[in-house]
């Protein structure tokens, strides 16, 4: 699956929206807990028929299951979720019986027979009816420009809402679908088809039997679904489009054929299933899912309009497509046996999608960009409530609250550290040889590591095992000792007054770069203990050490202040502009870990501004939104904005406002940033005219602007915008055909500064006609905006609690404690005693209140301890 993240506290409300989580009903022990399946019986086949009418409430279902007894019993258990069970009876040796149902907590039903029956096969047979789901969960129904459809997402634990099954990982079982439906629309699963027929004046598909997987991986869609055929792939391949939207598809028909080329080359075999199709869902949670031969993703991402496609927009279709790909192999065709490997599968393709994508599409720097993902976990991984990446299980709790960052941003960054160390083709071959081993089963993290251990001769449970096991960043300090001496020590990296516990150090491939004055050199050590000291190969002293060469390894640096100046001011020439991204948030924790003050770190910042570099600007830009959120009261705005245009201004006037002839992908990608920037914080008065010229262009005719800049023009001119301005968005908000126009004018339409607008877009939202998706996107634009009034928007969330629990798919109701979110004390505790209310808890919220204090904490602690220096810094700055 790919689930966009939470990057930095000052975003923590976009959570919100974008996290995806998911139900599960798990635990510790295997076999020995509530929530899984007794495992006295499993199945060995199961066909699954259903008849589906999108435009109806309601459908109905059969299934037939081939298991095995494993001992004389007169019950066993399977799962199956809110639907009614109309008649279960089991065939074996000992005969026929009518089964009664019995049921229990988390979606586990028990199965009692009348009588014992023997340890052997049976075949099972239930009928059953149930109500679709409408918010984008389970077996779900959809209703886009006055089309019926029907989708599926069961990641994790949610094939059971939609018919009865051994709803587990580690059943990897064939299965076979039929769907009927009703003439007209087209059913799709994870197989070709095998035969149609008609009966009822409906057409029933018989789809070809699969190969094992387990039931979370099953997918169905069912619509008036229009087809595009994908030329140059091993395999028949289709991108799947709602109706009216199939010239949309062209640029996915172009990106998938190299992007899986790449991914069989690596694995070292075919893709290993009979077909793929890519399917694009208006009302989706996560960004895409995975299942076999027939990934989902939001329409967002597949969807682009073919005259006005942006940069970002390629670069994220290529990495989701990549990731989902990747999976085919990595997840697909080895499954981990239980969720606490779920690491496994997201690492595994979070680093798969960006290495692939760097490797097919070199010119969207990905390689660059990425490291910022990097810097992101360290920083939620410095949380005093992070977890391992690799954490047992224990309950639904665990499951809802896992951060994302950690499973998907650290695994990645871990798995691409120990690859830069042992080298990427012995990585690859332990990687292939894993999968060959393990083909069309199941397997765990442990059976990787043997596989990575004999391929590179590095012992990679200790090694990697200290990474996987233990939460936390280690923090490298370099200290040189003179004749080529250096020595390196590490701890456990924390923000200032975190009193973290210490365990045990981790192993860490340091990679130092230096610079003997003649040349650059590399010097590369396992960093086993407390400290060590090494010897550079020459003897030399070197000019400079960079602690973390091209920032691959997973661990923080700590060089005295004076030095770490002298870094940045030698970073355009010496560092690369990887190094130079990861170095802007290196600045940043040390800020938070309190060794510079908030002076030092506006000076230093400042200065990586300066980079000529697109993506290093971008990602000063993304930090100094955390500045502002800590710092910026109503009375040093003044300053901070002319601090904004005197850095900002620059880049603008260098790049200019409007998209030129053939430059550089990561100057397109930055412009949006800086018209943002300075159109909202500098309120620049020629950027939010720019702004306002461009959106009534847009409205007009959107070819007319370039993609790119849309979104951002769109905002800004909302923020001085009139009731004129603000019809004009819903109306074609309303209208818009093209995902990307629906979700840019949404956006624009949270971000009007006149509280009047700011109440009619906050009821929109809670109007019913959003997607479950887009219920949040309003509401955080007007909290982004009304900074002058910080409590706003939590007050509209009490105010509103109750509509906005029945609009919102279930499982967001964990993250609701992002909106006490921000640097604000008193509204933290008024959360505290909100979310004590029985009636407000949900599984798995207590660990993302914890999240959220510690955050408002640290960020009030900040702005007592450097609101001064920064005052100091901006009035200096602004009297200039
Ligand atoms: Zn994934």
């Amino acid at each position: 699956m790919f689930s966009f993240h939470p990057a930095a506290r000052s975003v923590l409300l976009v959570a919100i929206c974008l996290l995806m989580s998911t139900t599960a009903t798990l635990a510790d022990e295997a076999f020995e807990d509530p929530w899984r399946l007794d495992p006295i019986a499993s199945p060995d086949f199961q066909s699954v028929d259903l008849v589906l009418d999108p435009g109806q409430r309601e459908y109905t279902g059969s299934t037939r299951i081939e298991m095995t007894l494993h001992e004389d019993s007169d019950r066993f258990q399977l799962q199956a979720f809110e639907m009614d069970i109309d008649g279960v009876t089991i065939a074996g040796q000992a005969g026929q019986f009518e089964l009664t149902v019995e049921e229990g907590e988390e979606a586990l039903q028990t199965l009692i027979a009348p009588q014992v029956l023997p340890a052997g096969t049976y075949v099972l047979s239930i009928d059953f009816h149930n109500d679709y789901d409408i918010r984008a969960t389970s077996l779900y129904k959809v209703t886009a420009e006055d089309e019926d459809y029907l989708f599926t997402q069961f990641e994790a634990t949610d094939a059971r809402g939609a018919f009865p099954c051994f709803d587990e990982p580690q059943y990897k079982i064939e299965w076979q679908i039929a769907l009927t439906v009703p003439a007209g629309d087209i059913a799709l699963s994870n197989t070709p088809v095998e035969e149609t027929s008609t009966v009822d004046g409906m057409q029933r598909t018989l789809f070809m039997r699969t190969r094992p997987m387990p039931s979370y991986l099953i997918a169905l869609a069912v619509g008036p679904f229009e087809l595009v055929e994908v030329e140059g792939t091993s395999i028949p391949t289709r991108i799947v489009t709602p109706k009216g939207k199939a010239h949309m598809a062209a640029e996915a028909a172009r990106n998938t054929p190299p992007v899986l080329a790449a991914l069989e080359d690596y694995f070292g075999r075919p893709y290993p299933y009979r077909k793929l199709d890519l399917v694009a869902v208006p009302e989706f949670l996560p960004g895409a899912m995975e299942n076999v031969g027939l990934i989902t993703y939001r329409d967002t991402i597949l969807l682009l309009d073919p005259e006005n496609v942006t940069v970002a927009q390629k670069r994220t279709l290529s990495s989701v497509n990549a990731h989902e790909i990747a999976h085919q192999w990595y997840g697909n065709l080895v499954t981990m046996e239980w969720w606490d490997d779920l690491w496994l599968n997201e690492s595994f393709a979070t680093w798969m999608g960006h290495k692939i994508t760097n490797e097919v599409f070199p010119e969207f720097n990905l390689k660059v960009t990425s490291v910022r993902g990097t810097e992101g976990a360290k920083d939620s991984d410095t949380s005093a409530a992070t977890e391992a990446i690799r954490a047992p299980v224990m309950s639904n709790s665990v499951f809802e609250s896992m951060d994302a960052s950690i499973t998907y941003m650290k695994g990645e960054a871990v798995l691409a550290m120990f690859e830069n160390f042992v080298g990427e083709e012995n990585f690859r071959e332990g990687v292939r040889n894993y999968i060959n081993k393990h083909e069309w089963g199941s397997a765990t993290g442990g059976d990787l590591l043997d596989d990575l251990s004999e391929s590179t001769g590095v012992d990679f449970h200790t090694a990697m095992g200290t990474f996987l096991d233990q939460p936390g960043v280690p923090d490298v300090s370099v200290t040189p000792l003179g004749d080529g001496k250096v020595e390196l020590s590490q701890t456990r990296f924390s923000f200032i007054d975190q009193d973290l516990p210490q365990e045990q150090p981790w192993q860490i491939p340091v990679v130092l770069k230096y610079s003997d004055g003649k040349q650059v050199r590399e010097h590369r050590t396992l960093l086993t203990g407390p400290s060590e000291i090494i010897e550079l190969p020459d003897g030399a002293n070197p000019e400079w050490i960079h602690p973390n060469s091209e920032e691959m390894g997973y661990y923080r640096w700590e060089v005295d202040p004076a030095q770490l100046m002298e870094m940045i001011a030698i970073s355009v020439d010496e560092f690369s502009p990887r190094e130079r991204v990861a170095l802007v948030s290196q600045v940043s924790a040390q800020l938070r870990a309190g060794r510079i003050n908030g002076g030092d770190y506006l000076a230093m910042s400042t200065a990586l501004m300066q980079d000529p570099h697109p993506e290093v600007l971008n990602t000063a830009l993304g930090n100094l939104g955390e500045v502002r959120q800590a710092f910026v009261t109503p009375e040093l705005m003044p300053a901070f904005r002319s601090w904004v245009r005197q850095n900002v201004g620059p880049a603008v006037e260098l790049y200019g406002l409007t998209p030129g002839e053939d430059e550089a992908e990561g100057v397109s990608l930055l412009r949006p940033s800086l018209i943002a920037w300075m159109g909202n914080w500098g309120e620049d008065p020629e950027v939010r005219l720019f702004a306002r010229q461009v959106a009534d262009s847009y409205l007009q005719d959107p070819d007319l602007v370039d993609a790119s800049i849309a979104g951002a023009c769109l905002r800004v001119a909302a923020i001085d915008g009139d009731w004129k301005l603000y019809n004009a968005y819903k109306k074609a908000f309303e209208a818009a055909t093209v995902p990307a126009e629906r979700s840019r004018y949404l956006a624009g339409l949270g971000r009007f500064a006149k509280p009047a607008m700011q109440d009619a877009a906050l009821a929109l939202a809670l109007s019913g006609d959003l997607r479950p998706q887009e219920l949040f996107t309003i509401p955080m634009g007007v909290g982004m905006h009304s900074w002058e009034q910080p409590d706003r928007m939590w007050t509209w969330f009490v105010a509103n609690y109750d509509r906005i629990i029945e609009l919102m798919p279930p499982q967001f109701k964990t993250y609701m404690p992002f909106f006490a979110g921000g640097c604000e004390e008193e509204r933290l505790v008024a959360a505290r005693e909100f979310f004590a209310i029985e009636e407000h808890q949900a599984p798995g919220q207590d660990r993302i209140m914890e999240r959220v204090s510690e955050g408002v904490i640290e960020c009030a602690d900040l702005r007592r301890r450097e609101g001064p220096t920064v005052e100091e810094f901006l009035l200096d700055q602004s009297s200039r």
